[in-house]
């Protein structure tokens, strides 16, 4: 949306108080993410009476979600888009700009017919929207918001997966490929003239072309041609999906880094099988197991949940033990939240939000030794990393001039992940250096530059 908009002739600003139309983008998969949703509209709905903004419009996954209830519930929202419109929001601005009496930039550039021939009336929801319409926001000219080293690209839209307590595929539909040759222009746009890490994301990655001619394996070897893309991350990997020959690409693709977020949600088969989820422990372990084996020293990244309905005592201590077994070197741990719609909404053995709030924090507290553990067996080792940000600029104990940087290693994931403080000279975000992780303190790795 940002470069559509820039596209047409808007300028942008991070900040609201300068904003003529504020853009909320929404977030509505669990409760949490829905309360934030709905504070930040209400915030930026202070701005029609004390800053400049005269209009305010909210997109994104709450607004799919809940489209018929905002004019009733949230007056002061004046437009919703919903997920499979994107390429509306040039269209809608310039309705209110000239509402406001200003000139609307419909012919102030050469795209202005990016949102020609979209009804401003005629909202979409995503099930009635085409697979293309779907994507088409994909290869909008892009703003990139992302730090300097790397970039997120889409590689699929929805989900197929309809897991028992999501709400995604109602919200972004069913599973579509984006084209391998999008995709490939996307990250040549944004390679052009420097190095970056290509995140690769999607609701499931790994299903990417299996209803077509297209592979993920055949993505990462052609994406791995192109020049400035120096590493690979692939998100959002689904368990039963990991088959022999991607697994290989670990080891043999040199850009591929060898991490892989791959949420399981849980280890015990009766939790597993009424997730909906399609493999149990035992696949689990005879994955992980081949993984480790074939690509050493991978960074595994999991998501578990706690509190799923029906899950007793005996399957949560079934979960910590595999988490204690496997040690994951990444972990995030949600506890379930009920949602609205959802089949695992309306199942029996709902279980106390505090029950699931304790037993999240008892594996936070495992995965905290692990973890412990796991970064002090990477002092001493060199790295090849990448530089995220400046963290402090100011001379160091024997008077050097330099500065604190942040520089993430193939095992952090931008966003997510830990990183590692190193003193240096003059570096700029996104350049790529070698490091030695020389030690830890409270706030995580300590390292040094190489020469
Ligand atoms: S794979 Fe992820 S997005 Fe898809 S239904 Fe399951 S939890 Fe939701």
């Amino acid at each position: 949306m940002l470069g559509l908009l820039c596209a047409r002739g808007y300028g942008i600003t991070p900040d609201a108080d300068l904003a003529d139309v504020i853009i909320v983008n929404t977030c509505g998969f669990i409760d949490p993410a829905k309360k934030e949703s709905i504070g930040a509209i209400l915030d930026m709905a202070e701005k029609k009476n004390t800053g400049r903004c005269f209009a305010l419009i909210v997109t994104g996954c709450l607004s799919e979600r809940y489209r018929g209830a905002f004019s009733e519930e949230l007056p002061e929202v004046d437009a919703v888009l919903g997920t499979g419109e994107y390429g509306r929001i040039c269209d809608i601005v310039d309705r209110f700009v000239r509402k406001r009496g200003l000139p609307g930039r419909e012919n102030g550039s050469e795209s202005a017919e990016s949102g020609a021939g979209v009804e401003e009336d005629a909202p979409r929801s995503i099930h009635e929207s085409s697979a293309g319409q779907r994507l088409d926001h994909l290869n909008a000219p892009r703003v990139l918001t992302s730090g300097a080293g790397f970039v997120y690209i889409k590689i699929a839209e929805g989900c197929d997966n309809h897991c028992t307590y999501c709400v995604i595929p109602s919200i972004r539909g069913p599973y579509v490929s984006r084209p391998r040759a999008d995709i490939i222009a996307d990250a040549e746009r944004a390679s052009a003239g420097r190095d970056i890490e290509a995140v690769l994301i999607a609701q499931d990655t790994t299903r990417y072309g299996t209803a077509g001619p297209e592979s993920l394996c055949g993505l990462l070897e052609e994406l791995s041609r192109v020049e400035r893309v120096r590493w690979i991350r692939l998100m959002y990997a689904y368990p039963d999906r990991m088959d022999d020959l991607l697994i290989r690409q670990f080891a043999a693709n040199p850009k591929l880094l060898p991490y892989l977020d791959m949420p399981i949600q849980h280890a015990s088969d009766s939790v597993l099988r009424a997730m909906g989820r399609r493999y149990g422990r035992a696949d689990l372990y005879g994955l992980v197991n081949k993984l480790r084996r074939q690509a050493p020293g991978i960074v595994l990244r999991t998501t578990v949940m706690t509190g799923f309905p029906g899950e007793s005592e005996e399957d949560f201590m079934g979960l910590l033990d595999f988490i204690a077994d496997i040690k994951f070197e990444r972990l995030g741990v949600f506890a379930y939240s009920r949602e609205e719609g959802t089949p695992a909404a309306a199942m029996g053995g709902q279980v106390a939000k505090k029950v699931a709030q304790k037993r999240r924090a008892q594996l936070l507290r495992v995965q905290a030794a692990i973890m412990s553990q796991w970064e002090s067996s990477l002092i001493g080792r060199e790295y090849e990393a990448i530089v995220d940000s400046v963290l402090q600029r100011k001379p160091s104990r024997n008077g050097r001039n330099g500065a604190e940087y942040r520089v993430r290693t193939y095992a952090d994931a931008p966003d997510i992940d830990g990183f590692v403080r190193v003193r240096a000279g003059d570096l700029g975000a996104g350049d790529f250096v070698r490091i030695k992780v020389t030690g830890r303190d409270s706030e995580g790795l300590l390292g040094e530059l190489m020469t």
